[in-house]
């Protein structure tokens, strides 16, 4: 199913901040490479959160983690996840962003930052 939908996974919290304008810019950018999906929903798992070490950028409201388990894919998933995450950044055309895929198994997700420094 084309992915045309944004949700947000139930418990996410979000703070105004995570509504700047780059920070919309980059859900959109991310929506609008986003692969097909079975629900057709680009779904944030992370927003705002406590920090969970001294530079987590979801502390300070610049950072998103997107599922992969509802991406649909041929072969492996990472592969899907890291050409989603490339379009992306080509997309955004900037090194003030960067976006990675990371985890394993379930937890394989896309974390999607702005970093200016
Ligand atoms: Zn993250």
């Amino acid at each position: 199913m084309k992915t045309a939908h944004l949700a947000f996974k139930d418990g996410v919290r979000l703070r105004a901040a995570c509504f700047a304008p780059h920070m919309v810019r980059l859900l959109t950018v991310l929506l609008s490479v986003a692969p097909d999906t079975r629900d057709g929903c680009m779904v944030v798992t992370e927003a705002w959160r406590k920090p969970r070490h001294p530079d987590d950028a979801h502390t300070w409201c610049n950072a998103f983690d997107i599922r992969s388990r509802n991406v649909i894919h041929e072969g492996s998933l990472e592969p899907a996840m890291l050409a989603w995450a490339s379009r992306a950044k080509a997309s955004l055309d900037s090194p003030d962003w960067q976006i990675v895929v990371h985890g394993e198994g379930p937890g394989l997700h896309m974390h999607a930052e702005f970093d200016p420094r």
